[in-house]
């Protein structure tokens, strides 16, 4: 179908919650996307730090096709052995003990809240528990997701939320100390906060939280949704930190596209969940399951990690370069193939810019662009976009 027509149709049928690129994606190819038109473009943002392993992978997808003719879906009553693989691989990796598969990161922080506050009423027979989230993070958009996400311009509209949530400010340790009473049951934040705008917690800020949360009996949740499954450069971006949280969630990467979350947590957590306590129809179904295994199986042997690191410094190097050679750019923040560079003015004009030169970047905020490509990317598709990059800066 024509692109426009296509684009019209879209804005008559779908609801209003995207302000969407003018560009209709057909089919992609490691880190290429192309549109219906045939238009090519270098895609550094991984549908959201999403397509870690790069487009149209076939071990990937003839893993899952595999699956597909074998067993899509059985519902939770039943055992299944993809979800079990799945589980014991992210439980390795992760430091934690046990697994909860779901179908997105807004449902995996929705559990981990409501783990958090399970362990605490079992702790201390009351329902009247406080979780500590941080300013300017991103949980996501249901109502307890929304509770503790740290943006009000999100919350507004659809207050009242849960309750029981207190916001601190990020990497300000003695806001989130202050704030703790004996009604706390967990502190929650992004590893490195995405949305809000790049920023890794400070290793001091997340050590003391660390501490301060064994000290007084505090679950300690870490968000890596967006930072997890390698972005960082380690599997989990809190073994940089060496600091291990009693819950952790993860998605975006975790299944490459399929859509699926988990929140894993240590066994003292996880032990306060008992059968009835929580539940859903397709977390962790064979099919998402199946993805999840061959994930990791690929990570491993395509040195994903390896590549991360050398990538990622040489991402930060060129971006550093660009923030040299351009006033506008304030400065670059980031960990890994997660990057970013906040400008003094809205990113929007850039970004759409970009898009015209065959690169796709999105925002974190108005005023960072986020840097958030498939895992796989070489040192060679980085100079490809610093150069789309900076032709899309010099047009202005
Ligand atoms: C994307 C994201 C979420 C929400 O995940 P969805 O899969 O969109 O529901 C939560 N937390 C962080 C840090 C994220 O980046």
């Amino acid at each position: 179908m024509d692109r426009l027509q296509l684009i019209n149709e879209a804005e008559q049928v779908l609801m209003h919650t995207y302000n969407r690129y003018q560009v209709v994606l057909d089919h992609g190819e490691g880190v290429y996307l192309y549109d219906t038109d045939g238009r090519k473009y270098l895609d550094f943002g991984a549908g959201i730090a999403v397509f870690a392993l790069g487009y149209n992978n076939k071990e990937y997808n003839d893993a899952l096709k595999a699956q597909i003719d074998k067993l899509i879906h059985t519902s939770n009553y039943f055992y299944n052995e993809p979800a079990v693989f799945a589980a014991e691989k992210l439980a390795k990796a992760s430091g934690m003990d046990r697994v909860f598969f779901t179908n997105s990161g807004t449902e995996a922080i929705e559990g981990a809240v409501k783990l958090a506050r399970k362990y605490y009423y079992t702790k201390h027979g009351r329902a009247d528990s406080e979780i500590i989230s941080m300013n300017h993070s991103f949980h996501g958009r249901s109502m307890g997701a929304l509770s503790v996400t740290g943006n009000p311009k999100y919350r507004e509209a659809f207050e009242p939320l849960i309750g029981g949530t207190v916001f601190a400010e990020y990497n300000n340790y003695e806001d989130v100390a202050s704030k703790v009473d004996e009604k706390t049951a967990a502190i929650l934040l992004e590893t490195v906060q995405g949305e809000g705008g790049l920023y890794p917690a400070d290793p001091e800020f997340l050590r003391k939280l660390r501490a301060l949360c064994d000290e007084k009996g505090i679950l300690l949740i870490l968000d890596e949704i967006q930072c997890g499954m390698g972005r960082s450069g380690s599997m989990f971006c809190y073994e940089r930190y060496g600091v291990k949280p009693d819950i952790v969630t993860a998605a975006k990467a975790l299944g490459c596209g399929i859509p699926v979350g988990a929140f894993a947590a240590v066994e003292k957590a996880a032990a306060a969940f008992v059968p009835g306590d929580h539940g859903t129809t397709y977390g962790g179904n064979p099919l998402a399951a199946a993805a999840v295994c061959k994930v990791f199986e690929l990570y491993e042997k395509g040195g994903v990690l390896a590549n991360v690191n050398e990538t990622g410094a040489y991402l930060a190097e060129q971006l550093d370069g660009l923030v040299r050679d351009y006033d506008c750019i304030r400065e670059r923040r980031g960990v890994g193939l997660m990057q970013g560079l906040e400008f003094d003015a809205p990113v929007k004009d850039v970004i759409a810019r970009a898009m015209e030169q065959g690169l796709i970047l999105f925002s974190a905020g108005t005023n960072v662009i986020r840097f958030v490509p498939p895992l796989v990317i070489r040192t060679e598709h980085v100079d490809e976009m610093i150069s789309k990059l900076r032709r899309a800066l010099d047009q202005k």
